[in-house]
């Protein structure tokens, strides 16, 4: 079955089963200064669930562009390491507003996966919420109730609070949830090592594919928890592994999603992709990177987010320029290349998320333009790395700072570079310097204040762990006039 079948089948199936079929809403999202992107398909249900709005209709699903590169969900670093993880993937999804409850969601989602499709049983899992007595929350017995009309008991698993209980921030809906697991590994290595223990601990082939939210309670300003009288269900199965599942693939780049991008990348670089997931085997990991942020670069300048300086727009430079690092050092090729990408990308996405193709020459220049100008400084800046003088193994942060600051080599980016050498970067140092800098055009804006028209304040860069550089949303330019 072909990606577009796959697709397809999701949505039939749950438009037969008296569900609304709505298009994706933006990855860019203006109006709510909690998140940046879409990152789930609940997003643009929110309100719904809020009681601020009333749905088209009580059954709702579609097929929604998401994107995980900052905040809590934030996979950017995996991307091009494992299998599974993309910046920007698309999320199955089939939403109760009031209306059925556990009993059909999981029922559904069985008959989906089993009837439908025909993933053999005995390679499905379900894990259920198992409780947290510190928190006063029960385990989820009703879904696990339900689940055992389907599964052994030993394919049904409790899980903890981090992986099994949902709420969409302090106050608001929250409540138990139950994901769906296959088991991918050989018979050999399954008779060898019970599928259960390997649920939910990042094995590779034993992958999570969807989950099913049972929004039954309200978490109240006091942290009391309320029963909801209107119970909702919330469900997002991750579309490229549900693909990498029925195509009988080991990872999603081996799809039909990813492989026309991985041959167009393999005609033009004259080098061939072989499948490893080695992290020293750079020549694919740099194929996986650009594959996969190309669709992330690409639908978030379609929906309206340009590449900046700060903000979202910051985040999408930031992985643009992570792509261009990795053709340009792996793949050897030196000359703009994601734009090159554009073409075939609208075209394969032109009936699903048609956004793409109706922008297609605007978004290409777009790139195009931040490739060269990126490409003029990443020469020097790596020149400038490969020169600076490490101590052991630690690179000072001033340093970090000043790439950042002159060749516009984002920190992450040096801090990933550094690691393939087994190099730590000084944070602290690096937070110190980006701290002197906000300073200083703050006392700047202080001191201009005639000239410039402030429309809000100036960037807010945290430093929030190793891996992550937040950029807060909520800035953005100051305007001469
Ligand atoms: P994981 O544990 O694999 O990181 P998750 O628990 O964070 O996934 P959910 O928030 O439950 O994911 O999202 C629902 C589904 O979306 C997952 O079951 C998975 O199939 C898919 N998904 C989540 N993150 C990604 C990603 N970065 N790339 C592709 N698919 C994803
Ligand atoms: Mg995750
Ligand atoms: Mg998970
Ligand atoms: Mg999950």
């Amino acid at each position: 079955m072909t990606s577009h079948e796959i697709r397809q089948q999701f949505l039939d199936f749950f438009r037969s089963k008296g569900h609304l079929i709505v298009p994706s809403a933006p990855l860019v999202l203006k109006n709510d200064p909690t998140l940046m992107f879409t990152n789930s398909g609940m997003v643009q249900f929110k309100d719904y669930f809020l009681g601020n709005g009333v749905p088209p209709s009580r059954r709702i699903a579609d097929t929604q562009k998401c994107l995980r590169v900052s905040g809590k969900h934030n996979d950017l670093e995996d991307v091009g390491f494992d299998g599974t993880h993309h910046t920007m993937f698309e999320m199955l999804g089939n939403w109760s507003f009031g209306d059925y409850f556990k009993r059909d969601a999981i029922a559904w989602s069985w008959e989906l996966l089993t009837d439908v499709l025909k993933i053999p049983k005995d390679r499905l899992y379900a894990t259920v919420f198992g409780g947290d007595t510190a928190e006063g929350l029960a385990s989820d017995e009703e879904a696990k109730d339900l689940w055992k009309q389907y599964l052994p008991e030993h394919h049904i698993l409790y899980g903890n609070k981090k992986d099994n209980f949902w709420e969409m921030g302090e106050q608001g809906p929250c409540g138990p949830c139950s994901e769906i697991h296959v088991d991918l590994r050989s018979d050999a290595e399954r008779a060898a090592v019970p599928g259960e223990t390997l649920v939910n601990k990042d094995h590779p082939k034993v992958i999570e594919i969807w989950n099913n939210v049972f929004m039954q309670f309200e978490r109240k300003a006091d942290k009391s928890l309320v029963t909801l009288p209107a119970k909702h269900v919330d469900t997002g199965m991750g579309f490229e592994r549900l693909c990498m599942v029925l195509q009988g693939v080991e990872y999603t780049y081996d799809t039909d999603v990813f492989t026309p991008f991985i041959r167009f990348i393999e005609q033009h670089s004259n080098k061939k992709y072989t499948g490893s997931y080695d992290r020293k085997s750079l020549t694919d990991v740099a194929m996986r990177v650009v594959v996969d942020h190309i669709r992330a670069v690409a639908f978030t300048i379609a929906d309206g987010q340009l590449p900046s300086n700060n903000g979202s727009g910051y985040v999408i430079r930031r992985i643009l320029r992570r792509a261009v690092r990795y053709y340009y050092s792996f793949l050897e090729i030196k000359e703009p290349f994601l734009h090159r990408l554009l073409p075939l990308l609208a075209n394969e996405f032109a009936t699903v998320f048609p956004e793409l193709k109706a922008q297609e020459e605007f978004v290409k220049k777009v790139i195009l333009e931040e490739e060269k100008s990126f490409l003029r400084t990443l020469e020097d800046g790596l020149e400038r790395l490969e020169a600076v003088e490490i101590k052991s193994d630690f690179l000072d942060g001033r340093t970090v700072f000043e790439l950042y600051d002159t060749y516009g080599f984002p920190a992450d980016l040096t801090r990933l570079i550094m690691s393939e050498k087994g190099i730590f970067v000084d944070e602290n140092g690096f937070k110190v310097a980006l701290d002197e800098q906000k300073n200083r055009s703050k006392a700047d804006a202080e001191k201009q204040v005639g000239d410039w028209v402030i429309l809000d304040d100036t960037p807010k860069v945290t430093f929030v762990g190793y891996d992550e550089l937040s950029v807060n949303d909520s800035k953005v330019l100051k305007y001469r006039i």
